[in-house]
């Protein structure tokens, strides 16, 4: 379902950003863009591959989110694309607190999937993907942690 992109470290904007350290394969990181961008990186066969990226969302508020999350002081709001077996593309949002390390993501109509102990935007974007492929009528989100090796900061949250 995701689209790799075989062409590391460069960000849709144009921008050429330098390799985070680390060369432990499997292992994740993340890259802050100067465009705003969030990118979600996984340590493949020697190199660093962009799995994802993150864009800030400018526009409306999005309903189906907590009143929690959406009046947190320190609330993050993201989306990312996803593409299905048809290459047919979705947006999904996703509403984040720090402080919390809550995040609350949502794809089309579904209800809005609400993931704890979550470090970064990114972290709820991977958990999301791993429950949606593992089917939304499983009931139960497929968990799985993910190792930061790249922390942009000093981890929040529980
Ligand atoms: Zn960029």
């Amino acid at each position: 379902m995701e689209n790799s992109k075989m062409v590391p470290l460069a960000c849709p904007c144009g921008r050429t950003l330098d390799s985070p350290p680390g060369h432990v394969p499997g292992a994740s990181a993340e890259l802050a863009c100067g465009c705003g961008r969030l990118l979600d990186l996984e340590r493949f066969d020697g190199a660093w591959l962009i799995r994802g990226e993150l864009v800030p969302e400018r526009s409306v508020p999005i309903g189906g989110f907590s009143l929690e999350l959406r009046l947190r002081f320190d609330v993050q709001r993201w989306w990312f694309e996803i593409q299905d077996i048809a290459l047919r593309r979705t947006i999904v949002h996703v509403v984040f607190s720090p402080g919390l390390g809550v995040a609350e993501v949502k794809h089309s109509d579904l209800k809005p999937l609400r993931l704890t102990g979550i470090a970064s935007a990114a972290e709820a974007r991977r958990r999301w993907i791993d429950w949606f492929e593992a089917g939304p009528r499983a009931g139960r989100p497929a968990v799985r942690s993910f190792r930061r090796t790249f922390p942009s900061g000093p981890p929040l949250g529980g």
